[in-house]
């Protein structure tokens, strides 16, 4: 097997990878906090793991892929400020904070199906893991890193600097961050402004609290993922991913946590992805540019031309490397669209082949350019240029420009079924999902027309389309963001 080279945060550095029990590989990434939809951004950095653990296992590891379900603990601000988001979302709504947490976790699991995203080993959530929180915040305490203040627990960062690398992650110096950090109000019960919160002391009147030795209260974002990647993994795994968003606080508190409480680093290579952007910006539910992956699915968002199928969706994300930002583009999408039906329709020629009985193609070597890309940190776009010169060879092949022996074509057959199929995780458009699109798109322009209708002021014309439109069973809603519909 050749070597697989990775980027590690934690060093900033390729480094060969060395799993520490081989074949066993344990990876833990952080998952979503289930109080709205997935956003097409979160669904990057999952796909982009999801690579990597295929990768991972068609080179022959046990994967053991553990991503969590935050469903408590997550505060509207990083810095332990604000509202738990899944206990506010429930007060508005007038619902269980759990109604809120099992809405948000199968819409979670039925778009990372529609991007044929392979679901994890396990999906611990954190509202399941409570006791072990506590064990580890207690612990801490216990080792004098971490000290209770009026109910709540906060980790001492600046003592816990003074034997270790709080910064280790991100390079920056600790003055400076002490600096650039404000006093927050309602967090006088702090020792250093760094200092984070284990466990936090609940209002009466928040949701959802448990009782603990330090009274009623409930767990502070991070300590989950010490607390759950513990348990399934062990004291010392091998990758732990994330958005790169994750990097400068809750990865790093992670660390600091899991060697307060066992003295070790919790794993060995730390993998974050870049940011998906619009216009250069990061997408993000609070800064109101994000899409729903059914947004993109039925082109139904003003910023879109039209609608674009999940797997174009995937490989148009697999066409940039994972730590690089990728910005969303009408273009870049329809672009990727046209590549993904050439490398499925050179896939129905490939079977269709006659061989030669002699070959002008090092089909071999092609071979091992795959690899080399995806051992190089998984590079997929350098992959997929790789796969695009399969496509000439079968096309020439096809039109009789080159030969190849049966021997190529089963190599060429094995190729594809291996690095199309099983690593990058793509799957023909089936002839359903094609009308569907056909549908969306058709639909669309109805509902243009009715708008042309509307501006001419012809109510009785846009207000039959409508009708008629319900008659058949697509429901239209107009709002003043625009108008929309469902079947
Ligand atoms: P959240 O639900 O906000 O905790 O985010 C879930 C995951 O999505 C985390 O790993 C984030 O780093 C990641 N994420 C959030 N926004 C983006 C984005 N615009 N591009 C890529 N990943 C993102
Ligand atoms: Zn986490």
């Amino acid at each position: 097997m050749q070597p697989l080279f990775l980027y590690n945060t934690l060093t900033r550095k390729k480094e060969e990878f060395k799993a520490i029990s081989p074949p066993f590989v344990g990876m833990y990434v952080c998952g979503p906090t289930v109080y709205a939809d997935v956003h097409l951004g979160n669904c990057r950095t999952f796909i982009s793991f999801d690579i990597i653990y295929r990768y991972l296992v068609h080179l022959g590891y046990k994967v053991r892929y553990v991503r969590n379900i935050t469903d408590a603990g997550h505060l509207e601000s990083d810095a332990d400020t604000g509202e738990d988001k899944i206990s506010k979302k429930a007060k508005l709504q007038q619902l269980e904070p759990m109604e809120i947490v099992q809405t948000y976790t199968v819409d979670f699991h039925n778009v990372m199906a529609q991007f044929n995203a392979l679901p994890p080993s396990i999906e611990p959530t954190a509202t399941g893991h409570i006791l072990e929180q506590q064990e580890i915040a207690q612990e801490i305490i216990n080792k004098g890193l971490a000290y209770e203040v009026n109910g709540t627990v906060y980790f001492d960062v600046e003592k816990f600097a003074k034997d270790h690398n709080y910064t280790a992650l991100t390079g920056r110096k600790l003055e400076e961050l002490l600096e650039n950090t404000r006093d927050l109000e309602g967090q006088q019960d702090k020792k250093g402004r760094l200092d984070f919160a284990l466990w936090i002391k609940a209002k009466p009147e928040h949701l959802m609290q448990w009782n603990s030795a330090w009274g009623k209260g409930f767990p502070g974002w991070h300590i989950e993922c010490s607390a759950m990647s513990t348990k399934y993994l062990g004291e010392q795994f091998d990758i732990h991913g994330g958005g790169m968003d994750l990097q400068a606080t809750h990865h790093t508190n992670e660390i600091a946590q899991s060697i307060a409480y066992c003295g070790k680093q919790p794993c060995n290579y730390w993998l974050h992805t870049n940011m998906l952007t619009v216009s250069g910006q990061k997408m993000s539910k609070s800064l109101g540019n994000s899409f729903l992956p059914s947004e993109l699915f039925s082109g139904n968002h003003p910023l879109l031309d039209k609608g674009y199928s999940p797997m174009t969706v995937r490989f148009f994300m697999m066409q940039t490397h994972y730590r690089s930002t990728l910005d969303f583009s009408n273009e870049a999408l329809q672009a990727s669209e046209k590549g993904f039906d050439r490398l499925m329709e050179s896939h129905k020629t490939l079977q269709t082949l006659i061989p030669s009985a002699t070959s002008s193609e090092d089909i071999k070597a092609l071979e091992t350019r795959c690899y080399e890309a995806m051992n190089d940190d998984f590079n997929t776009p350098v992959l997929i240029a790789v796969l695009f010169d399969a496509v000439r060879i079968i096309n020439s092949a096809n039109d009789k420009k080159l030969s190849l022996t049966q021997a190529d074509i089963e190599l060429l057959k094995k190729i594809y079924q291996h690095f199309i199929f099983d690593v990058m995780g793509l799957k023909a458009v089936s002839e359903n999902s094609k009308s569907m699109q056909v549908l969306d798109k058709v639909v669309n322009i109805v509902l243009d027309l009715r708008n042309k209708a509307k501006a001419e002021k012809n109510f009785p014309l846009s207000d039959e389309i409508r009708d008629k439109l319900t008659e058949s069973g697509v429901q239209v809603k107009d709002s003043k963001e625009g108008t929309a519909w469902k079947i």
